[in-house]
């Protein structure tokens, strides 16, 4: 939509005879969570032309002398939206854009930021995955919203977080840690000291079931981990733009405990990957969702990591 009303935009300069470059497009929408902390909600939707694959909650930091990024999103259109809102609230130089993990809807807006040549941070095994996986996404985003990914690119990491990194964004601290594989083998998760808010990206569903892209075992492992920090708020990859710490956890990991005990039970007693699924955590089918979008998959990744056991 955004891409559409820039075409729009640019046309109409165009014929006026003004430069085109001239055209913004309009702001995403953002919240600000507290002092400085600003989110986009994500739509609780698959990407489509309608959303733009604006669909993960992703925002920017702002500093006394620089802005960080956290996750351009899923598009050139809603990088180049998220940027307009970022230029609403500060004309300070954007100097880091994280990349907190692989997925598109969180990292193919890139592109939109290159010309504010920041320092692109991503885990350490980031450039493996996109490596990996990147021309399938970027098929897989052309495929599904058409003309609205043009200006998309896959824009590597530029600086890799093997453990930890701190950022000084001006009498503001961020810091970095690269986890263990949990949603995927490259999250990325991001603590603000000055507003003690816990940015988890995906390591964090609320109300979107979680997709297991990494290691059942991991994420809950990491989940313990991770509620054991004290913050006064969490920002979740999906689900609403803020949520109490560690609370706002606690669903999650109901639900991955129940994945991982079921699967067990189902792998003991000799039923196959394929029906699996029929089987485990029923109970949650009303708790997510897209719930019979994602969790047959989740099953089945589940099943293969914990057949080994
Ligand atoms: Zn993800």
């Amino acid at each position: 939509m955004f891409r559409r009303q820039l075409l729009v935009a640019i046309a109409v300069l165009g014929a006026s005879g003004m430069a085109a470059d001239a055209a913004e497009p309009p702001p995403l929408p953002v919240t600000e969570i507290a002092a400085g902390v600003f989110v986009h909600n994500g739509a609780h939707e698959e990407a489509s032309a309608a959303n733009e694959d604006a669909i993960a909650n992703i925002g920017f930091i702002i500093g006394d002398d620089a802005v960080a990024v956290i996750d351009p999103g899923g598009s050139f259109a809603e990088g180049s939206a998220l940027r307009a809102a970022i230029r609403e609230h500060t004309e300070r130089p954007i100097r880091y854009v994280i990349l907190t993990h692989v997925h598109p809807d969180h990292i193919f807006g890139a592109a939109a930021f290159r010309d504010d040549h920041p320092d692109f941070i991503g885990h350490a095994k980031l450039p493996g995955a996109l490596a990996q996986r990147g021309n399938y996404y970027l098929r897989r985003l052309q495929g599904a919203v058409g003309d609205e990914a043009s200006g998309t690119e896959i824009v590597p990491p530029t600086v890799l977080v093997a453990d930890r990194l701190d950022l000084d964004l001006g009498n503001r601290h961020l810091i970095l840690r690269a986890h263990r594989p949990a949603h995927t083998d490259n999250d990325l998760t991001i603590f603000d000291q000055k507003t003690q808010t816990f940015w988890l990206a995906d390591l964090l569903f609320v109300d979107r079931i979680p997709v297991i892209d990494g290691s059942l075992v991991g994420w809950l492992e990491q989940l313990d981990e991770l509620t054991a920090m004290p913050a006064d708020r969490a920002v979740p990859g999906h689900g609403p733009v803020s949520v109490p710490w560690p609370a706002g956890a606690e669903p999650e990991r109901r639900y991955l405990a129940a994945v991982a005990q079921d699967t067990r039970a189902a792998i003991k007693g000799g039923i196959g990957i394929a029906n699996a699924y029929r089987q485990v955590a029923n109970s949650e089918r009303g708790h997510w969702l897209l719930f019979d979008e994602y969790h047959p998959r989740n099953v089945t990744a589940s099943y293969k990591e914990l057949e080994w056991e």
